[in-house]
């Protein structure tokens, strides 16, 4: 593995950890009024794919290591994004793919943990008419709060009390790491805590996966390390066509497919992140993969073309009867 120790330890001690979940935030979260379930579908192959929007993340400008005003200015020009004052809002989405009698979800969005702004992946699933029951496997693509926060209902129980949890070892291994987490700066402790929380509910019924694993039915798993240590993509081969869920290798569409070394202070090891950013755009490219993103803007279907050094995302359009 090439995680950086020293590298981590720096880009959390910039972290402003109390933006991304403050006190204030998450006592504001009982008093907020819930977000309608927004949430959209589609077929791949032989499988349906539910979007579940958990809701959107401020990305201050400073939390991108290069940002460079003028650049950003023309990027976000291009796309039609704009900046408000509390930063770049990004989507948080999770996802329902049901194949067979299958009912697997892709990350769980947030819950509570992460103010008023997010949590209604429950609700969008809800929508669906889904049972959180019935979800047989929850495949995770990293332990951020707002991929794993979803994982806990009130009371510290699963949320999906029958579900298998499908997470990477390496992913496990790093924050429940007690040395890692004694060395990192105290007010970044809380994320250890945090993942380690999530998780917890499901430690007896854990899928650790090393490598390019068979997952689940349909999923093999691609480790694209940098943003956390053991974080993963996940390839859907559903018959006649394929879907992959690439979770944080993009963070802002606006910014990062111009920059792909615009790397963010949330991320591990930042050169890794650049790096792998790079090889799965041009990877994407030159196998005009259809792909999905945790951050790519809602309900995050696309693919990416090419643009000189750089890229460009080419979002599908949303589309009916499909
Ligand atoms: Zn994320």
């Amino acid at each position: 593995m090439t995680f950086n120790r020293r590298t981590f330890l720096s880009s959390l001690a910039a972290t402003p950890v109390v933006s991304l979940v403050s006190p204030a935030a998450q006592a504001q979260t009982a008093a907020s009024v819930a977000l309608p379930p927004v949430l959209h579908s589609f077929s791949i192959g032989e499988a349906r794919v539910t979007v579940l929007l958990d809701g959107h993340l401020p990305l201050p400008s400073q939390i991108f290591a290069a940002y460079d005003e003028e650049k950003a200015k023309v990027a976000l020009a291009q796309g039609l994004h704009r900046m408000t004052p509390e930063g770049l809002n990004i989507p948080v989405n999770g996802y329902l793919v049901e194949i067979g009698e299958e009912k697997i979800l892709v990350d769980a969005g947030t819950a509570d943990l992460m103010g008023p702004s997010l949590g209604g992946l429950g609700r969008a699933l809800a929508a669906t008419g889904v049972k959180p029951a019935e979800i047989g496997t929850v495949l995770l693509t990293h332990m951020h709060p707002d991929h794993s926060g979803g994982l806990v209902a009130a009371g510290g129980k699963a949320a999906f009390p029958n579900a298998e949890l499908v997470v990477s070892r390496t992913e496990w291994g790093f924050w429940h790491d007690d040395a890692i987490m004694a060395s990192v700066p105290e007010e970044s402790r809380g994320f250890f805590l945090m993942a380690r929380g999530t998780v917890a509910p499901y430690a007896d019924r854990l899928n650790l996966f090393d490598g390019e694993a068979a997952v689940a039915p349909g999923f093999t798993a691609l480790p694209l390390p940098g943003h956390t240590p053991g974080h993963s993509g996940f390839m859907l081969d559903a018959g006649a066509e394929q879907l992959l869920f690439w979770g944080d290798v993009v963070h802002s569409v606006a910014l990062q497919f111009a920059y792909p070394d615009w790397t963010i202070a949330y991320d591990t090891d930042p050169a890794l992140t650049a790096e792998t950013r790079r090889k799965m755009l041009d990877r994407a490219a030159s196998d005009n993969l259809l792909l999905t993103g945790s951050h790519l803007d809602f309900p995050g279907l696309g693919r990416v073309l090419r643009q000189g050094e750089a890229y460009a995302y080419q979002p599908a359009p949303w589309q009916f009867g499909l």
